[in-house]
């Protein structure tokens, strides 16, 4: 027997439209390319989100079609997600730092129709207008007096497209599994591959990431999205902002230290998000200048590891708290939060810090569990370590077109390739990719852990860890440092700080310091590049 309840598809409009109506008031905030601080607010943003899917319908564009976009945080990016989204069309959000055959080979994968280029990508448009094959246009996202000279004979205004509409328009409804938005993954080998959310999953992973338990996302909140709004949508914040109607601060191409303090400081910042590098930056500003957040109350670090002294630095030194969160593109992407739990209350910090260095547990709608060699399950102990499979209502089934085959077991679990503890408390701990873990000797070492107790030395910056052939042990770790500005840390430095927290086999072997480290256009470290510049490299213990 089914129940008597209205059948109302779960759609991305949906969410426009109601802190349109319910939320209008409420500002976004951008950075705006051109210069100045843009104020817009939700009711402005459904309106022309609603002109912008008139005018592209005029262009042609149906139920289906990829729309792409290179683009900032900005309004006009949010303009773009609820418009083409809204309409039934995909939004193809592309990640300008991926080199340009890689930008012009997920183009062509994806069938843009459309593109939406901020103008600073302009000439990154130009220099590969040869190679794009189905695209009819391309939209700078701006207006008339900024229109660049350009020797593209298929550039349109943004600005000209939607005042030429009257946003006399009623958002479509369709079926709630209709594909609203695509990502493509930045692998490290191979091509990217695409993930293709649904209406549906990108509602019911607002939702969460709008409980208290999640990133507790309110009306309350003031947000601002460093994580870009091409990197996995930029986890969602858009979206989730729109259902309780929170504040959206987007900091557009400024993420610099100064930069965004400024923002957080002006637009009265609760709640920030953003990978453990451009934290970096951020707290490297604050603490140079003797500055205070004065009303930052969390903030979100995902994306790679967040370092044990960032955490601290946040909570014990400016009264912050971190939600360490753990995701994938492929996960739309919230898989785990790392909010403590009532029990954890009387903690000392030091041991609330031990739980918030983990990973986090599962937010309702995602399983979670770790498998051994022989894809047994493990145990929930803390300490086994294995495969991290995930399942779920806002997980991927497969990537577009079916590149990679088919990506889940016959139980519909998702191999992550993370590696990973989980606790009895739930909480999951990642140790490795599985393909940068070290083997020695027969034993494992987390480049994760090394990297994470080597920042915490006195002169590090960054660290990254990788293994390095050994005649006896067969794999062992090798640290690439870069020095904070004409400090004197050394490699015995280094290594006597490791010796107070790490097992003396899982010490590593060198440090080297290098000017800077190689990342992925999504700001993680590039090991696949470490691992070429150091492939002769010979550890002194060899
Ligand atoms: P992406 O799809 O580019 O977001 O990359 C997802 C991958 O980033 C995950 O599979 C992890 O390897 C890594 N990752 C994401 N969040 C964390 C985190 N909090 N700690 C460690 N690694 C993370």
């Amino acid at each position: 027997m089914l129940g008597l309840i209205q059948d109302r598809p779960l759609l991305i409009s949906s969410l426009i439209e109601y802190s349109g109506l319910n939320h209008g008031d409420v500002e976004i905030v951008s950075r705006s390319v051109e210069g100045p601080i843009h104020r817009t607010n939700y009711r402005n943003v459904n309106l022309r989100a609603k002109k912008l899917a008139q005018a592209l319908g005029k262009l042609g564009v149906e139920l289906g079609d990829r729309i792409g976009t290179i683009a900032w945080n900005g309004y006009r990016h949010m303009e773009i997600y609820f418009g083409v989204s809204g309409m039934g069309a995909v939004c193809h959000t592309i990640n300008p730092r991926l080199f340009p055959e890689q930008i012009a080979y997920i183009v062509n994968h994806a069938e843009d129709k459309y593109i939406f280029v901020d103008l600073t990508f302009v000439p990154l448009i130009e220099a590969l207008k040869e190679h794009l094959q189905n695209v009819k246009g391309f939209i700078v996202m701006t207006d008339e007096a900024h229109m660049p000279e350009s020797d593209l004979d298929n550039l349109l205004c943004y600005e000209t497209l939607v005042e030429a509409e009257d946003g006399d328009y009623a958002w479509p409804q369709f079926d709630e599994m209709t594909a609203c938005s695509l990502c493509y993954t930045s692998g490290t080998t191979g091509n990217p591959k695409g993930v293709l959310y649904a209406n549906r999953s990108t509602v019911l992973h607002s939702f969460c990431v709008c409980t208290n338990d999640g990133l507790g996302v309110s009306n309350r909140d003031s947000i601002l999205a460093v994580v870009p709004m091409f990197h996995a949508n930029a986890w969602g914040l858009p979206y989730a902002a729109a259902m309780c109607g929170a504040k959206m601060v987007m900091p557009g191409a400024a993420m610099d230290g100064p930069s965004l303090y400024e923002l957080m400081e002006a637009e009265e910042v609760t709640l920030a998000a953003g990978v453990p590098t451009i934290w970096m930056m951020l707290l490297g500003h604050v603490k140079e200048n003797n500055l205070k957040f004065s009303t930052m109350k969390r903030t979100v670090i995902g994306g790679s590891a967040a370092p044990r002294s960032m955490i601290e630095t946040f909570v014990d030194g400016h009264g912050v708290e971190v939600i360490h969160a753990w995701g994938m593109t492929e996960t739309s992407p919230l898989g785990t939060t790392g909010n403590l739990l009532k029990k954890h209350e009387n903690l000392s910090e030091k041991e609330r810090t031990d739980i918030r260095v983990k990973q986090g547990r599962v937010v309702f709608g995602v399983e979670l569990k770790i498998t051994g060699d022989d894809g047994e399950e493990l145990p929930r102990d803390g300490v086994a370590f294995g495969d991290l499979k995930v399942r779920g209502p806002w997980i991927t089934s497969g990537y577009f077109k079916g590149e990679g085959g088919d990506v889940l077991d016959e139980d519909g679990w998702f191999t992550t390739g993370d590696v990973g503890t989980i606790d009895p408390d739930g909480y999951m701990q990642i140790t490795d990719r599985s393909k940068d873990v070290i083997k020695s000797g027969g034993e494992w070492i987390s480049s994760i852990d090394v990297e994470n107790e080597a920042l915490g030395c006195p002169g590090i910056v960054e660290a990254a860890v990788i293994a390095i052939p050994h005649p006896k042990w067969d794999e062992r770790p090798l640290v690439i440092a870069v020095k904070e500005k004409d400090h004197s840390v050394t490699r015995d430095d280094v290594i006597k700080h490791l010796e107070s927290t790490l097992a003396k086999w899982q010490l590593p072997d060198d440090v080297v310091f290098v000017d800077e480290l190689p990342h992925t256009a999504t700001g993680k470290l590039l090991k696949t590049k470490l691992r070429e510049d150091f492939k002769d490299y010979t550890l002194t213990t060899a």
